[in-house]
């Protein structure tokens, strides 16, 4: 119970109650009037400082008060409903607990859930679905769809249909999106409800192998787990030399603008760092993008960059790849961000600055040393093929056992975990898992890569078909596109694939499937695909190898 007060009363000492809005056992919101009180000067309400239920009344019309004095009490929502979930859970063992509510963890709670285990789910957000559907692959796919909209309609002219030039709104986008993310966590709170799990709402922290403290808004709990699964993610790597102003972003904030940045730096030419300048060099900042390597995307086959930085060469107002980001100081102009590049120093002003140089494991940041939970260097948890970590009733799954960073890494290690706690013989035995940036064009590869098999001194022959040869390519107005699939040279099985092209993020999952269903170059030639698709080019790119292509001429 609250005791709700009259507030300060600026000049005046005993002011007469001259309206009362509220009687016991009405429900009240936040803000609403409770009493309306007359000065000299002027009648004002009183408004109320939380929401809940009025359980008593103090004062009647004509009462003469002064601040300090009590209107009344109020069975405040929020404090009720965690002093019920305090006194409901305290002391309750879970045969599962699950530390952070993302793609893994929600995944490794239901599947728990199902197999008849009783799962409590903890996650320090308001919302379930961790960075993935909050601020992660969900919003990020909303603005990449809003932009590309946006690339549509200018690209159509070629096909004789003119637009105007778009107008934008960024609340209403932000809305949508922020609209499309509560269906998707709500969603996810109805999943929850349906099989019994425990939701809380708090930062945890380990106590010992057996119990973790939940720091809740107003109250702190201890709970208590047989076997506990960490899947607390990561959160965005920031460049300690940079000053805080609201004007530096991560991710976080791009996927939450209040307005279109005339110029945006984004600082890293990875996944994220690209997605972000297809989103706002569509919506119409004038993007730069400093890279410290010689190439966009580090790690992925520079055939399939190449049509992609083409592209956003087009689009971006400059694209600085081997420089580095020494120094940045705020100023009433924007963001002054000084660059190196071999050298040569040179200085450049912003109004926004997007740092996207990676993430870091939020392993460290809960107390795992009262478990003995490992850590290597990075933060990343050690964990085996079961997602067991040092620790033998101590699991852990998705961004915070490493890379790749993805959540169908994460959610597929979460269902592992489960089952391996519920008994099952699960392994993380899958053979690849694929990487998509869903920028325009889309670059998505799985299996091994070229640059990979040459460090690695791995045998490998290609075969690759060119979108320039696709007719269904053409019909969308994008040619650049290419496919192309890695095979060992013995057994002539698929080992790898690539694709850059509209939808590769689609596209890939074939390959995928081919790689772990171990096929070899006929399964994927003599498979019939439609036509016209760009699914096609999977198996042509299998013709290519083979040599019995008919669509393109390949010298015998
Ligand atoms: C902009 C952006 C775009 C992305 N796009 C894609 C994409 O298209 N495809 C893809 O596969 N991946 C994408 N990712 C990566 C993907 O979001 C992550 O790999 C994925 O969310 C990891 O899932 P997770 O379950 O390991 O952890 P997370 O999703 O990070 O969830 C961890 C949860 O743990 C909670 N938590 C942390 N500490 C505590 C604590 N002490 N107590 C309680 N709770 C805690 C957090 O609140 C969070 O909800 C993107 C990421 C970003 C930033």
């Amino acid at each position: 119970m609250t005791n709700l007060i009259i507030p300060q009363l600026g000049d005046f000492d005993e002011v007469e109650v001259i309206e009362i809005h509220i009687k016991e056992g009405d429900y009240i919101e936040k803000n609403d009037p409770l009493i309306t009180l007359e000065t000299e000067k002027a009648a004002m309400d009183v408004p109320a400082e939380f929401s809940g239920i009025i359980t008593s009344l103090n004062i009647q019309l004509g009462d003469k008060i002064s601040e300090g004095d009590l209107i009344g009490e109020i069975a405040n929502e929020k404090q009720e409903s965690e002093t019920k979930q305090v006194n409901e859970q305290k002391d309750n063992e879970y045969d599962l607990i699950v530390i952070g509510a993302g793609p893994g963890g929600y995944t490794a709670a239901f599947r728990a859930a199902d197999l008849g285990l009783k799962v409590a789910l903890v996650d320090k957000n308001s919302d379930l679905g961790g960075v993935c559907l909050n601020v992660g692959c969900i919003p990020s796919k909303a603005f990449l769809h809003a932009a590309k909209v946006i690339d549509d309609s200018k690209e159509a002219n070629i096909a004789g249909v003119k637009f105007n030039h778009p107008e934008i709104d960024i609340d209403a986008m932000k809305s949508w999106k922020n609209n499309l993310i509560d269906g998707l966590t709500n969603g996810l709170d109805f999943l929850a409800k349906k099989r019994d799990v425990s939701v809380f709402h708090g930062e945890a922290f380990f106590q010992s192998t057996e119990s973790i403290r939940v720091q809740l808004t107003s109250d702190e709990i201890t709970l208590h787990f047989k076997n506990c699964i960490i899947a607390v993610g990561s959160e965005p790597l920031a460049l300690p030399f940079l000053p805080m102003d609201p004007r530096i972003i991560d991710s976080t904030g791009a996927l939450e603008p209040d307005h279109i940045p005339a110029s945006l730096l984004i600082i890293g030419g990875g996944i994220i760092g690209l997605e972000m300048a297809t989103i706002y060099s569509s919506l119409g900042s004038n993007v730069t993008i400093v890279e410290l390597t010689n190439t966009l995307m580090p790690g992925t086959d520079h055939d399939l960059v190449r049509p992609l930085e083409k592209y956003l060469t087009e689009k971006c107002k400059n694209i600085k790849k081997s420089t580095q980001v020494i120094s940045g100081e705020a100023t009433t102009e924007g963001i002054k961000i000084q660059f190196k590049q071999s050298d040569n120093i040179s200085e450049e002003t912003f109004e926004s600055v997007l740092v996207a140089i990676g993430r870091k494991s939020n392993g460290p940041l809960i107390n795992l040393d009262k478990a003995g939970v490992q850590i290597d260097e990075n933060g990343f948890i050690e964990v085996d093929n079961q997602m067991r970590t040092n620790i033998n009733n101590i699991f852990a799954i998705g961004d915070v056992v490493g890379n790749p960073m993805l959540a169908h890494k994460a959610s597929y290690e979460g269902k592992i975990a489960a089952e391996v706690i519920s008994g099952k013989k699960s392994f993380m035995d899958a053979r690849c898992i694929p990487s998509v940036a869903y920028t325009d064009p889309e670059v998505a590869w799985v299996g091994l890569t070229e640059d990979q098999c040459k460090l690695e001194n791995i045998a490998y022959e290609k075969g690759v078909f060119p979108w320039s040869a696709s007719g269904r390519s053409l019909t969308i107005g994008r040619k650049e596109g290419l496919t192309k699939l890695l095979f060992d040279p013995q057994s002539k099985k698929i080992i790898g694939g690539g694709i850059v092209g509209t939808n590769a993020g689609d596209l890939i999952a074939e390959i995928s499937l081919a790689i772990e269903m171990n096929c070899d170059v006929e399964d994927i030639a003599l498979t019939i695909h439609p036509h016209p698709t760009l699914a096609e080019s999977i198996a042509l790119a299998a013709e290519a190898f083979e040599g019995t292509i008919t669509e393109l001429y390949i010298k015998p």
